[in-house]
């Protein structure tokens, strides 16, 4: 599932394309569905005629800035991807939801159809549900203590709760974990002020690297991550995630998987404590 890098890889490409400033001339829903909060009518009548003013992101969702103020958020979801064609092009087997500029279309194509698009009034709607993103300049190395601090769950599931910190998935928990040589299974508020600064310093860390290399693909890469129809290259700076038996490369005490609510957790058992 695209995580945080490989989400902002997406919006950067999207935003190198010349999408912002364009009209959009027409949108068409092919699988209802994937249009979370409105119906397929009111989405289409809706972001007609609107101009792309800017393309963000925030945690994993693509937020797209509409005139009239209007806020289009994209989810990926498991297989979600976005694609910029010309508007000629012949719909695609997976294409969900096509908008279409005068000479250009911008396609949704999602296999599993877990993807999600949301049309809000404001953006508040969904960053409000969301915690800090790990770039944001007000989570200082203080403030990110005092809300371990306040937690007793264990580090890796609060690392993927979104409302807690938005945009790790299972890839960039367990690297940052391992950077930063914490158990997964510590519970957040045991961790020291000094722990929790490493931790913190390890996750922009990893995610900066893995933006760098245009995040990480998977397999045969058709049900990961691709961008621009580019793999993502930053499988070769993992260390610990899908490991599993193979040597630490701190220390070669092979690397353990574990299940650490209910997602799969790689570790070292000798560097993290
Ligand atoms: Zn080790």
């Amino acid at each position: 599932m695209p995580e945080l890098p490989e989400v902002e890889t997406v919006c950067r490409d999207l935003r190198s394309c010349g999408l912002i400033g364009k009209p959009i001339t027409q949108a068409t829903v092919l699988w209802d569905r994937t249009i979370q909060n409105s119906t397929t009518e009111t989405f289409c009548h809706s972001v007609q005629g609107k101009r792309i003013i800017d393309i963000r992101r925030r945690g994993k969702y693509i937020h797209i800035l509409l005139s009239d103020s209007l806020h289009v958020f994209i989810h990926l979801r498991m297989t979600g991807s976005l694609s910029l064609v010309s508007s000629e092009m012949g719909i695609g087997q997976y294409d969900r939801v096509i908008i279409t500029f005068n000479e250009s279309s911008l396609r949704f194509s999602d296999p599993r159809k877990f993807g999600r698009i949301m049309l809000c009034d404001s953006q508040t709607s969904i960053y409000d549900k969301l915690g800090p993103d790990p770039f944001d300049p007000l989570l200082t190395t203080d403030v990110w203590f005092e809300r371990l601090h306040g937690r007793q769950m264990r580090i890796k599931p609060l690392l993927l709760d979104q409302s807690f910190l938005a945009g790790l998935g299972n890839i960039y928990a367990d690297e940052s974990l391992f950077s930063a040589s914490i158990h997964p299974c510590r519970p957040a508020h045991s961790l020291s002020r000094d722990e929790s600064a490493v931790l913190l310093e390890s996750i922009r860390h990893i995610l900066t690297t893995a933006i760098i290399h245009r995040g990480t693909s998977l397999g045969d890469g058709k049900g990961n991550f691709t961008s621009n129809g580019d793999r993502g290259e930053n499988i070769s700076n993992l260390r610990v995630y899908g490991k599993s038996t193979r040597p630490c490369p701190k220390c070669s005490t092979p690397i353990q998987r574990i299940v650490v609510g209910q997602r799969g957790t790689h570790y070292c058992p000798n560097c993290q404590k």
